[in-house]
């Protein structure tokens, strides 16, 4: 059973459609990467996920609850950030977590520990909030999330504003968060951060859900970008037409996958063009998600 299926999901606010049959799941150690272009529909979908925001159709199940029919024991197993961590900047990082671990029976001192161990905060946990940076913030905002042991985590943007040392600290936290089986969706419009920890992507372009891989799967199945040196560039460039690049008169690149490039390689056997060299440049995510989009930047 996985941790979080979304069916369908389609919600319209006024007249404009902004989601359209979103569908994708989250199984128990996955980091799925979210990724869309601002107002492409992350933090809707995030909503609705977590009843902030009614859906017009479609399901979400949280560890097989259906939200509509049974949300809290659904909603009980999340943990959420939802645009800014929700803490209280003149309380110390303790007194965030024991205001939130009393909404809660049953956790004690020792819990609130696991989580403050757990992200990192324990020899600054008595400070101030308003003395953390912003990435000590955002820890703090996930150990909050935390106290009720979650399945299931949901980030919205967690990256933003945080500098690359706050983003390896999220990423080795996650890491160790989904190696103990939760499951964790991360929204970002940045691929490059999330692309070396996620192992899911779900790609959301205007409402709709483009792609739903696997990270490895999305770099092979997508085209490749090949760089070829030929005789002469400009012919070769007439021979294979609007999908190579000519970048001087012996280089050209071109966009295609393991089928189109031996075709092109074939044609231009066939018009006499010499190939001095043929190098596959693996894609990044973006690039790939590029491709994938029809060439569209969506980010
Ligand atoms: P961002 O990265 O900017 O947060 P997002 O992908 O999270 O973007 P959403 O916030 O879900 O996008 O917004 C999706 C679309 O819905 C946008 O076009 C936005 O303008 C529209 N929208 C969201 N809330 C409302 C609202 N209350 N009234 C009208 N339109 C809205």
């Amino acid at each position: 059973m996985s941790i979080l299926q979304v069916t369908n999901l389609c919600k319209k606010i006024g007249k404009k459609e902004i989601l359209k049959n979103v569908s994708f799941a989250i199984e128990k150690g996955d980091i799925l990467a979210f990724i869309g272009a601002n107002g492409a529909g992350k933090t809707t979908t995030i909503k609705c996920i977590l009843g902030l925001q009614k859906m017009d159709s479609g399901t979400i199940t949280i560890n097989g609850y259906d939200i509509k029919k049974d949300f809290v024991k659904a909603i009980s197993s999340v943990g959420a950030i939802v645009e800014s961590p929700d803490v209280y900047q003149y309380l110390t990082g303790m007194e965030n977590l024991e205001m939130q671990a009393s909404f809660y029976k049953d956790t004690n001192f020792e819990d609130i520990m696991r989580v403050v161990r757990l992200v990192g905060l324990e020899n600054r946990i008595y400070d101030k909030v308003s003395k953390y940076s912003l990435g000590m913030k955002q820890r703090l905002g996930i150990a909050i999330s935390l106290i009720n042991n979650p399945d299931l985590l949901i980030l919205d943007e967690p990256t933003n504003g945080l500098d690359p040392e706050g983003i390896k600290e999220l990423r080795e936290l996650l890491l160790k968060l989904a190696k103990n089986g939760t499951g964790i969706l991360i929204s970002s419009h940045n691929l490059s951060e999330l692309e070396s920890f996620c192992n899911k992507v779900c790609i959301i372009q205007k409402g709709k859900i483009i792609t739903e891989n696997s990270i490895t799967e999305l770099k092979t199945t997508s085209e490749n970008k090949y760089h070829l040196k030929v005789d002469n560039a400009s012919h070769a460039r007439k021979v294979l037409g609007k999908k190579a690049t000519l970048l001087d008169d012996y280089n050209l690149e071109l966009f295609a996958d393991e089928e189109g490039i031996a075709q092109s390689i074939n044609l231009l056997v066939e018009h006499h063009v010499k190939i001095y060299e043929v190098i596959k440049e693996s894609l990044s995510l973006e690039e790939a998600f590029i491709t994938i989009a029809g060439g569209e930047k969506i980010v």
